[in-house]
């Protein structure tokens, strides 16, 4: 019995033993050994968030042109990428993203009809982690094409582009846009200064000329057309500005064209309209119209202007029943509209009194001719014959208005209308 009693008791102890093994071994399992404070922490992939990576684009342009290509270098640095992936934005109109080198990457900018930017955009996938990076590029419209001009007049001859003070450089011309806009300036440019501009008439386009710079000399005339989309064309024309060279070239035009050579004086001796008290410039010319001119009116009014323009001189025109004329009437214009003599649309008589070099009127018939010209003929008619009363009796081969060839112009030369205000300033039969 003490033997088991023994057991017993030893049994017992084991029990409690075992308990409190187990109870410590359960408690034991908790105290994890913690890790030493100062320890690195362990190494990691380096895709995984680390912060030393980076992304960025390199450009090589920043601004291009509608459809152009720019190149886009891509720098990684800190890990090795999965995926790579661009976008644009924005989205429309879309350009095209492709890669050509192993990290370069072009973007064909897509057509743009306005200057646009566009965010180009890169997303660099890593195995656990992402990176992005943006590009701005400017893209640029295409250029649209420069306007054509074309001068009709002046040309560069030594003579009618020769210009001077107190003239009047008209230039002639078209103007045909290339581009999606229309020609709504041309300008001219002397010295860089702008000396004048106009809306074209469609195609055509007059530019009137007074001033030629500071300093005489050879000039480069520019003419610049700008279309409303801003496409601008230029034309360079070379003028020659010199008030010696102007004078001398409208002497010799009076000499040959508006004067009398007496031989046995050796003297030319001016042939011109009118004496002081009836016509230019101390009165106006008088220009008197039948009934029958009268519904062309218009036409006679125009070819009028067009001498005031150039030459100063003033007009009065009197319809029939006006009072006539304080000096007696100075150019009549008649119309024999029946009467189609087929080599003239029109003439002109002078009439002189008592001196040969002064004419006290002019008769100018229109024919049937006239009336089957068109607008800017029947005007060129008219102040072609009131140039044989005023100007010359003579048609100079000089394509000038008073010129009766194919290739006259309806312009009077700079050097005619210095002539005209040289032989207004003279008497009649005075020397020059
Ligand atoms: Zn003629």
């Amino acid at each position: 019995m003490k033997l088991k009693g023994l057991f017993f008791n030893f049994l017992k102890i084991l029990l409690v033993l075992g308990i409190i093994v187990i109870i410590i071994g359960c408690s034991g399992n908790d105290n994890k050994p913690s890790l030493p404070p100062n320890l690195p922490p362990p190494s990691q992939p380096p895709d995984s968030g680390g912060e030393n990576l980076t992304v960025s684009i390199n450009p090589s342009a920043t601004e291009i042109g509608s459809e152009e290509t720019v190149y886009l270098t891509l720098l990684i640095q800190g890990g090795v990428p999965t995926n790579i992936r661009w976008t644009q934005s924005p989205s429309n109109p879309l350009g095209q993203f492709q890669q050509v080198g192993n990290n370069m990457w072009t973007w064909k900018a897509p057509k743009v009809y306005n200057r646009t930017n566009f965010t180009l955009t890169v997303t660099v996938t890593f195995p656990t982690t992402s990176r992005e990076a943006s590009t701005t590029i400017t893209v640029s419209p295409p250029q649209p094409n420069p306007p054509v001009i074309q001068i009709t007049y002046p040309w560069e001859d030594g003579k009618v582009n020769v210009v001077g003070d107190n003239i009047i450089l008209t230039v002639k011309g078209y103007v045909y846009s290339r581009s999606n806009g229309y020609v709504n300036k041309v300008e001219a440019f002397i010295d860089n200064e702008k000396v004048a501009e106009t809306t074209p008439n469609y195609d055509y386009f007059e530019l009137d000329i007074t001033r030629f710079g500071n300093r005489q000399g050879n000039k480069e005339l520019i003419i610049r057309a700008t279309t409303t989309d801003n496409a601008i064309g230029e034309y360079s024309l070379n003028i020659i500005y010199d008030n010696n060279l102007l004078y001398s070239l409208a002497v010799e035009f009076i000499r040959r064209y508006s004067c009398i050579y007496h031989e046995d004086e050796g003297k030319y001796r001016i042939v011109r309209f009118g004496n002081l008290n009836n016509g230019p410039y101390n009165r106006p010319v008088y220009v008197g119209i039948t009934s029958d001119i009268l519904p062309y009116e218009s036409y006679v009014i125009e070819a009028c202007k067009f001498w005031t323009k150039y030459t100063g001189i003033q007009f009065v025109i009197l319809k029939p029943g006006d009072p006539s004329s304080p000096t007696g009437i100075g150019i009549y214009i008649n119309a024999k509209f029946d009467q189609d003599p087929g080599y003239a649309a029109a003439e002109a008589k002078k009439g002189a009194q008592n001196d040969i070099h002064e004419i006290t009127s002019g008769v100018i018939i229109l024919y049937a001719g006239w009336l089957r010209e068109n607008e800017k003929y029947k005007f060129r008619i008219i102040a072609h014959e009131i140039g044989h009363v005023l100007l010359t009796e003579y048609h100079p081969n000089d394509k000038s208005l008073m010129d009766i060839t194919l290739d006259s112009t309806d312009m009077l030369h700079t050097y005619q209308q210095l002539a005209c205000k040289i032989m207004y300033s003279k008497n009649p039969a005075d020397n020059i």
